[in-house]
């Protein structure tokens, strides 16, 4: 047989990659998710001169004291040299079930103008780090917005397609982890963060010992959805669900998804006619 097998520069970059154009929008669901997820790449971009704009959709009340946090992460955007934070005030735990601040996104779109919007990965396990990236999604999809969406990595790996390699900001992403104290002292977070993004190192080899993974997609109302070339990404891991191995003649344009349905399809019918030969 032969192109059976997906290899694995197919599914995890091998090289890093340049930064994306600025300016950027980071969304943070809680303060802290910015620096945990991605605080490498902000770095990292403040030293290019590039403009980080910082969105923080709740104020983490859950998760403490919602004053004390806004400070912490005032202090941490500060090390990383983030200058604009903007505040949504969404509940915490609530931004599924929470109208969208559709005007108030929009003035931020408006003023910052980014080039390249990012958002938590749609694999993390935390719901509002979802919720927030389906709902400035789907606003965005109404809105007709066009940017480099970058999904990041929080507190989990999920799929992606870009490595930013951050040894030598690794120092600065750690000394604003450190501002969370009152995260810290709930759970090791720092040492989640960098070993995380240790081990997104591995394919980069010697010298690059910290990466931050993202998933790009080209958002545009022209483009495939983001949502739907990241679920294709996952079904290439899946023989006989998309892998390319299992693509059936004259089936190899239709979406994986359509192709799993024809493959239902064709089981149905064998069993049919199992069935009937029994009879
Ligand atoms: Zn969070």
């Amino acid at each position: 047989m032969e192109n059976t097998i997906i290899y694995e520069h197919e599914l995890v970059p091998y090289a890093p990659h340049d930064l994306p154009h600025g300016p950027y929008l980071v969304f943070a669901p809680h303060p802290d998710d910015e620096t945990l997820g991605m605080g490498g790449t902000i770095a990292l971009a403040v030293e290019k001169g590039i403009d980080v704009s910082v969105v923080f959709a709740t104020n983490g009340e859950k998760g403490g004291d919602p004053d004390v946090r806004k400070k912490e992460a005032e202090a941490a955007v500060k090390v990383l040299g983030v200058k604009k934070l903007f505040y949504l005030n969404l509940p915490d735990r609530e931004i599924f079930s929470t109208p969208f601040p559709e005007e108030r996104v929009a003035q931020i779109m408006e003023e910052v103008t980014p080039s390249t919007v990012f958002l938590p990965s749609l694999q993390e396990i935390h719901p509002d780090h979802r919720a927030m990236t389906h709902k400035v999604l789907s606003f965005s999809k109404r809105k007709q917005y066009v940017y480099d969406l970058w999904l990041y990595e929080i507190n989990r790996h999920g799929e992606i397609n870009r490595l930013i390699d951050i040894t030598h900001v690794v120092d600065k992403k750690e000394q604003a982890i450190v501002c969370f104290q009152s995260q810290l002292e709930q759970l090791d977070y720092k040492s989640n963060a960098l070993c995380l993004d240790f081990t997104r190192g591995v394919t980069l080899g010697q010298g690059s010992d910290y990466a931050e993974g993202f998933w790009r997609h080209g958002f545009s109302p022209e483009n495939e959805s983001p949502e739907q070339a990241y679920s294709d990404h996952i079904l290439k891991y899946h023989l006989n669900q998309g892998g390319r191995g299992a693509v059936s003649p004259g089936n190899e344009n239709k979406k994986p998804v359509f192709r799993v349905f024809d493959s239902i399809v064709g089981i149905v019918a064998r069993l049919k006619r199992a069935v009937s030969c029994r009879e």
